[in-house]
Formats: structure tokens, C-alpha cells, sequence
């Protein structure tokens, strides 16, 4: 659809001989899934929500020709029922505040010009010609930036720790193998701003002391995958990617290496694993890759979103990063708002912001009037939080101690209609499908979780059953190699303690 509003806008400047004053430009997500697809005018930033093809001509000849808006392609604020043209004033928008999303939906990604006139390849710039790799570090160390990706490790101390081992190659990977059933943090990144993080990689090279990045995505990402390979093209041109870049003998280079879309292979030392020709299973650790990783070479792995905030810290500096977000968590995460929520979509908010803040502020609430039930962080492994958590702070630490954790960033939201114990089944259906089977507690542990939810969800279930579900969890999560199989469990025990009553009501009512 979006093709084709794009082809009726450009025909509409043609009818009105307008080619010399308007241009339509491409660009990465909006975010505001539930609203799309939106067709922003610049400069007056008009934003015209769920436009069709068919609208088109009527956005060129009344908005951009006669300096009319089209009243009726305008958000409508639920609230107070007036037209709401700059997204500035939505309710979706106020509370977020965008770094890793900085560029997606502002410049054509497409276009590394776009991205350099706001402040593209400034902070690579800065960094090889005005820093040693000791200072990099320091501020990255600085800023409090953890792994987006799920772990949450601190990213200046694993570029340190890197940056220490002795290697003759060293490697830079990005993970770009998002599999949360629900999630598009990663995705709309380097569909919207593929740039970032190759400019993010070469300043983490120049730091750990690498010349060589490898980004895995999976092949299921086809426009992001395109869009990289035109990024890595223009900046080769350009000379921020290659040999000598900046004239300072500093070379760094990319290479894409694709996944079959296999969860496991998030883990970072199965990725490794895909990426030399290998099943994709997870190893012991230590050691970690940092000291033998890529062809056992120091290999630093981060994720998209991690990547894509290096920039914007190097330019800002440490303090400005680390003045937005809680005492342990500094900055931003970007999460995939999905489920029973209004407003679906890509959102990124300081740490701090509560549940219930993302959830009815920026989610415009649940669907059709309906009562909130639950809402699952963490993707697959990630915990079932009620009403009585809506006021926590979301960060690293609070997730964890409530039951969850922040994982990569999905968030899915439950109504009062949804069955818990059929989420939780959901969730281990998916586990048990996902685990690569190297270790008895996941591979086998998960698939009999999934057997008694089943039963219990098909009212054959007893109160015993509890005990063992309750049981076995606690074993896998003891016992799993990996964290994949150290966090399945969780949807389980979570919905166990929070919606205990709900699994009673199947035993009892047989059904
Ligand atoms: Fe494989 Fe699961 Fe064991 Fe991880 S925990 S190694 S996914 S079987």
C-alpha cells in the first residue's frame, strides 16, 4: 500500500506541475504502527494517519498546492476529539524520546547525504581523529549503555575487556538475529537508519583494536538486508567504510552473514557458531567471545539497538545519556508495543517510565474498552505482569525483581479475556520448538511443561500438576546450558504466581 501512495503522490506532482517544489522521500518507520501508513509533509511536519492510495491527490492538490489540510487524514486525539496534525501533541509520541530511533522516519535511509546531515559519521569522525580508543571506551563506560539485547551486560566494559585480549584479528559482530515472537525493535533500525550502526561498528573496531565487522541478520528481513547492503555500498564510496578512513590508516570493513531464523542463534555463542558453518548451538562460557569468539579469534558482539545509540553518545557525550533513565539503567529502550493495546506500534522512553505510563499513555489503553489483564516483557522467556506492577519503574533490575526481565523489548499486552495458562502454553509451544536440543533440561524439560499445560488447559489437569510444573521449572531453570532454556520457565512460574486462580478454575471446571 505504501508503494502505491508513493507512486500517486509523485503522479499528483506531475499533474500539478509541482516536481520543482515538492519531492516524496522514503523513509524507515514511523513507529505508529497502528496508524500507518502515515505520509509526513515537511516543513509545516503535517502528519496524515492511515492514508490510502486514493488520498494521495487530494494531500498534493488541497495541503500542498492550496495550503489546505486534509482535515479527515488527521490523527484524532480520543480524548478531546479534535484533529491533532503535528505528532509532537500525541499522546504516543509525548512521552517518548527517541535515540536509537533518532533518524527512523526523518531521513531516507537510502540516502547516506540524509544521514549525514544530521550528524551521520560526525562521531566516527570524532573518535578517530580527537580520541585514543582508551577515551572511546570511557565514555561508552561513562554513559551507562547496557545490552539492548536482552543481557544487559555494560557495553564499555565488554568493549574494554576486548580491547585487552591479545589478537592478531579481532572482530566486531552485530546481532541482528531478532526472534521474539512480536518484536521489530532491530528491524526497523536498519530498515530506517542502517547507517547507525555501521558507523557504531567502526568506532567499536577502532576501540576493541578490530578491522573486520560481521553483522548476522536473518533472511527473513529481506528490505533490511537490502538496505544495508546499499548503506555498506555508500559508505565505501564515501570512505567511512575501507581502507584509511578519515586518512587516519584506520581500516575497517563489513560483511553480512545470514541466519534461517533459528532463536537460538541469538545466543551469542551460537550465532558465532552459524556464522563459521556450525549447528547453531550454544557453547559453555567461559571463554566468552570477547576472548575467543569468530574463528576464536576476541570477537565483540553487540545488538542492533545497542549499536545504534553510540553514535548519538559520542556526539552528546557520556553525561547527556546518562542524565535520562534510573540510577542502573541509563537512557532509552525501544519496545514493540503489541497485543490488546490501542495503539500498536514501535515506541522508544527514557528507563524510568512506568508500565501503566507506556500502556495507557502511549498505548491509548486496551482495545474496545476492555479490562487490562497482563502484559508479557522479555519475548518468549520473559514474565506475565499484573495490574499490581503498572507503577513499577521499567528498568533492568525492577523487571527482574517483579518477575520478569527486559529482554530485547517486546511487550505484549493481555485483556480480561485472555486465558493465562493458554499464554503460558503459547510461550512454552514456542520454546520447545525453538530449543536446539543440545541439553536434556531444555530439551526434554520444556516439551513435558508444554505436555501438562495442555492437559490442564484441556481441563484433564490436577492440583498435583501444579507442584510439578512448579518443580520442573525451577530444574530447567537450574540446569539449562544456555538462556534460552535458564529463562523458559518463566512465563510458567510467572503466571503460576500471578494467576495461580486461573489454572485451579481449568482443574476444577474440567474444562
Ligand atoms: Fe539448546 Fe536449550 Fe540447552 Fe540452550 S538450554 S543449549 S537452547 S537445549
Amino acid at each position: 500500500q505504501s508503494e502505491a501512495i508513493v507512486e500517486n503522490l509523485k503522479q499528483a506532482i506531475v499533474d500539478n506541475s509541482m516536481e520543482k517544489e515538492i519531492q516524496v522521500v522514503r523513509t524507515g518507520c514511523f513507529g505508529f504502527c497502528e496508524k500507518g501508513p502515515i505520509v509526513k509533509i515537511i516543513p509545516d511536519n503535517t502528519f496524515y494517519v492511515q492514508v490510502k492510495p486514493a488520498d494521495a491527490g487530494e494531500i498534493i492538490s488541497e495541503h500542498l498546492v492550496k495550503g489546505r489540510k486534509v482535515e479527515r487524514l488527521l490523527y484524532m486525539d480520543p480524548e478531546t476529539k479534535e484533529h491533532v496534525s503535528d505528532s509532537k501533541h500525541m499522546g504516543f509520541y509525548k512521552k517518548q524520546i527517541r535515540i536509537a530511533l533518532r533518524n527512523c522516519g526523518f531521513i531516507n535511509p537510502e540516502n547516506i547525504d540524509e544521514y549525514i546531515a544530521r550528524d551521520g559519521y560526525a562521531a566516527l569522525g570524532k573518535v578517530l581523529t580527537d580520541m585514543t580508543p582508551e577515551e572511546a571506551i570511557e565514555i561508552v563506560k561513562d554513559s551507562g549503555l547496557r545490552g539492548r539485547g536482552g543481557g544487559g551486560f555494560p557495553t564499555g566494559l565488554k568493549w574494554e575487556i576486548t580491547s585487552k585480549v591479545h589478537g592478531d584479528e579481532k572482530y566486531v559482530v552485530c546481532n541482528a538475529d531478532e526472534g521474539d515472537p512480536g518484536a521489530f525493535m532491530d528491524r526497523s533500525i536498519l530498515e530506517g537508519d542502517p547507517h547507525s550502526v555501521l558507523e557504531a561498528m567502526a568506532i567499536c573496531a577502532y576501540c576493541i583494536g578490530g578491522d573486520k565487522g560481521l553483522i548476522y541478520i536473518r533472511a527473513e528481513y529481506p528490505l533490511a538486508i537490502e538496505r544495508l547492503k546499499i548503506a555498506i555500498g555508500q559508505a565505501r564510496d564515501l570512505g567511512v567504510l575501507g581502507e584509511n578512513i578519515f586518512g587516519t590508516g584506520f581500516n575497517f570493513d563489513v560483511e553480512l552473514r545470514y541466519g534461517a531464523g533459528a532463536f537460538v542463534c541469538g545466543e551469542e555463542t551460537s550465532l558465532i557458531h552459524s556464522m563459521e558453518g556450525l549447528r547453531g548451538e550454544p557453547t559453555v562460557k567461559p571463554p566468552f567471545p570477547s576472548v575467543s569468539g569468530y574463528k576464536g579469534k576476541p570477537t565483540n558482539v553487540n545488538n542492533v539497538e545497542t549499536f545504534a545509540n553510540i553514535p548519538a553518545i559520542i556526539n552528546n557525550g557520556a553525561q547527556w545519556f546518562s542524565s535520562i533513565g534510573t540510577e542502573k539503567s541509563k537512557g532509552t529502550k525501544v519496545f514493540a508495543l503489541a497485543g490488546k493495546i490501542n495503539n500498536v506500534g514501535l515506541i522508544e522512553v527514557p528507563m524510568g517510565i512506568t508500565l501503566r505510563e507506556v500502556i495507557f499513555d502511549i498505548g491509548g489503553g486496551i482495545k474496545d474498552g476492555k479490562k487490562f489483564k497482563s502484559v508479557q516483557t522479555g519475548g518468549p522467556s520473559g514474565g506475565c505482569l499484573t495490574e499490581k506492577h503498572l507503577d513499577v519503574p521499567i528498568d533492568y533490575d525492577n523487571l527482574i525483581v517483579s518477575g520478569s526481565m527486559m529482554g530485547s523489548g517486546g511487550m505484549i499486552v493481555m485483556d480480561e479475556d485472555d486465558c493465562m495458562v493458554s499464554v503460558a502454553k503459547f510461550y512454552l509451544d514456542f520454546t520447545v520448538e525453538e530449543s536446539c536440543g543440545k541439553c536434556a533440561p531444555c530439551r526434554i524439560g520444556n516439551k513435558r511443561l508444554y505436555e501438562i499445560l495442555d492437559k490442564i488447559t484441556k481441563g484433564k489437569g490436577t492440583e498435583e500438576d501444579l507442584d510439578i510444573l512448579r518443580n520442573l521449572s525451577n530444574v530447567i531453570k537450574d540446569t539449562s546450558l544456555c538462556g534460552l532454556g535458564q529463562t523458559s520457565p518463566n512465563p510458567v512460574l510467572s503466571t503460576l504466581d500471578n494467576f495461580g486462580h486461573e489454572y485451579l478454575a481449568h482443574i476444577k471446571d474440567g474444562k
